[in-house]
Formats: structure tokens, sequence, C-alpha cells
């Protein structure tokens, strides 16, 4: 009868063992490492289908979750993931330069206020589109008088609504709903927001004033197309350092965020930055407008959006320079409890 494979192995070093004694051990660690892989690859031979089935798997899973999570190999992606302003398309090491743009998009007329940003970001915002409420008011003072007719709403007994306007959630997972429309009303230039809102943004920057805090808003209401633009610019940036498509979407995603998913369509969210501190970095948190906005925007109906500590629940890296509108009831509730508004909304 012939010898299996296996016995005929065994036999083998049987026969060199018998002959040198002093091989014993080798050849028991040989035979065995030789029997095992003999194993494995037989039982993965007479398995194919299922292990076919398995490998897809896998592949399906890395190449899908490669959209979500950073790159493991690019070091580029580990610089980034610190980078706070997934918002505002910025991170300065991976800003991309005036003449880089260029290269990529001849039309400089067409560049957006959010790349004027990322330029200015690293010249201190000297000509991005910004404005104080001075600017703001001398181009519309009808805007004075909006607060005035507001009157502040009490919090007490207040029933909260899930389909109300204002607390609308938009992130990651929820991405902004199909056809959303929203009234804008124009704050300067080209900058606007909700119409609803302007009143309390106005009355905000007047208290900040009246408290020797000069806020400057930046940044507030962005389209579809605006963040989709933004969005493939990025992508062909990455695409343009020689990266694949795969891994330029994975990276921009981190930095821009992914369209429909950005809070600055609905128009209820602003940036805001002061005139003594032009950077949307951490640091804002530690100067007289961070600190002001942190304690009195809830007052007028603002939240800071992407708390410190909340990460895990917002996507969002800690962001204190961006306020979202969520009406003063909401905000008021959201402040003093100390939660972000995926918990609040989660508790209603
Ligand atoms: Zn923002």
């Amino acid at each position: 009868m012939e010898k299996s494979f296996r016995e005929k192995v065994l036999s083998k070093f049987r026969e060199i063992a018998k002959k040198h004694k002093f091989l014993k051990v080798p050849t028991v660690v040989c035979a065995t490492v030789i029997l095992g892989v003999y194993d494995f690859v037989q039982y993965f031979a007479s398995n194919g289908k299922r292990y076919a089935s398995l490998v897809v798997l896998m592949l399906f899973f890395t190449i899908s979750s490669s959209f979500c999570f950073p790159a493991f190999a690019n070091s580029d992606v580990q610089t980034v993931e610190y980078n706070y302003d997934s918002q505002v398309e910025l991170a300065m090491d991976e800003a991309v330069s005036i003449s880089e743009m260029d290269m990529l998009d001849d039309d400089m007329d067409e560049m957006s206020e959010e790349y004027e940003y990322e330029d200015a970001e690293r010249q201190g915002m000297a000509d991005a589109d910004k404005y104080t409420l001075d600017e703001i008011l001398e181009e519309n003072d009808s805007f004075a008088h909006f607060s005035e007719s507001q009157a502040s709403a009490g919090t007490e007994e207040y029933v909260f609504d899930k389909d109300d306007w204002r607390l609308i959630l938009v992130n990651k997972q929820h991405p902004l709903p199909e056809g959303y429309t929203v009234e804008l009303e124009t704050i300067k230039g080209n900058m606007q927001c909700d119409a609803r809102i302007i009143g309390d943004l106005i009355a905000m920057f007047q208290a900040a004033s009246e408290d020797g805090v000069n806020l400057i808003v930046c940044s507030p209401y962005r389209d579809m197309s605006r963040q989709e633009w933004l969005f493939e610019r990025k992508i062909k940036t990455y695409m343009g350092k020689g990266m694949s498509y795969m891994e330029a979407y994975s990276l921009a995603s981190q930095i821009v965020m992914v369209p429909g998913a950005s809070e600055h369509q609905l128009g209820l969210a602003i940036d805001i930055i002061s005139d003594n501190y032009a950077s949307l970095d951490e640091g804002f948190a530690n100067t007289e407008a961070g600190k002001w906005l942190a304690e009195h925007s809830y007052e007028y109906g603002f939240i800071l959006r992407y708390p410190q500590g909340k990460e895990y629940i917002t996507g969002v890296e800690y962001e204190p320079w961006h306020f979202r509108y969520v009406g003063k009831e909401a905000a008021a509730v959201i402040t003093k409890d100390g939660i972000c508004l995926e918990e609040f909304i989660e508790g209603l």
C-alpha cells in the first residue's frame, strides 16, 4: 500500500533521528512544522469555497473601511488626525499654498472663502472674508433692532419638540435631509445664514462688544455645491500629490466635512473668532472671546457644538470656534448640563 505523505515524512525523520541521536530534537521540530503546514494546506484545499468567501468578505471590509479610517501606511494621515478643524477645511501642515492651488485651478476669482481662510490662517487671516459687528451693522443697521423684538424665553416648563427646525441634527450619520431648503439672510457681503437666527446672532455680538470682546464672524452658510466643490478639490489636491482616489478621499474626509454632513449647510452654524486671535484652533478657547462665548453663547441660543470630551459622540474634534444655533431653551439645557446636541436629542 502506498504510504501517505504524512507517513513518508515521519519515517524519513525517524531514520534521521536513529542515525544521529543528537538530531532528535531538531527533527521532531522540523517534522511538526512540515506536517502542520501540510495539514493547513490540505484543510484549505478541501474547504476552498468557504475560504474564498472569507477572503472576499475580508477584502470587502478592508476596502469599505478605508473610507472611514486613516490609512495606516500614510504618514501624512498621522499628522492630519491631530488637526482640529474638520469643518473649515484647514490643517496647517496640509494647507495648500496659493501657487499650488493656482496649478489646480487657474481661476483665482473662483477661490472660495474657505481657501482664503486656509491661506489667511497662515498669514493671520489678513484678507479673509470676516466681519466685525460694526462692519455688519454698517451695511444693515436694521439688524440692530432685531434683538429688541425678540423676547428672551424662559426655560421652565418648556416642552421640546423633536421636529423643531432649530434642533435638526446634521452629522456624518445624519446627513442633511434631501431637499432641505432654508430662507437665507445676508449678514454682509456674500455671507449668509438662516434668516431666523440673525437677530440672536447680532444680539450676541452686541452683548460681547459691551463686555469689551470684539467677535468676528466667518464661514456661516455654505451650500451643497460649495461643500462638494471644496471636498472634490481637496481630493484632487491629494491625488495631485500622488495618492490614489481612496487614499485622497479618506484624507479629505478628515479635513473637509463630507458634503451633506456639514452643519454650515443648514445655515445654523457660524465660526467665530476675535480681533486679536484669528486662528481656528484650540487656542481660541483660552482667549477672552473664546471664554466669553463658552459662558454666554447659550443666552442667545447658540451652543459650542463640538465640545472637548464629546469627540467620541460628535465624531468631530474639539472646535471652540464653531457655534450652532439651537434656540435659547435648548441651548440653556445643553450648556448647563454639559452635554452635546446628539445627547440632548437622544434624551428627548
Ligand atoms: Zn464651523
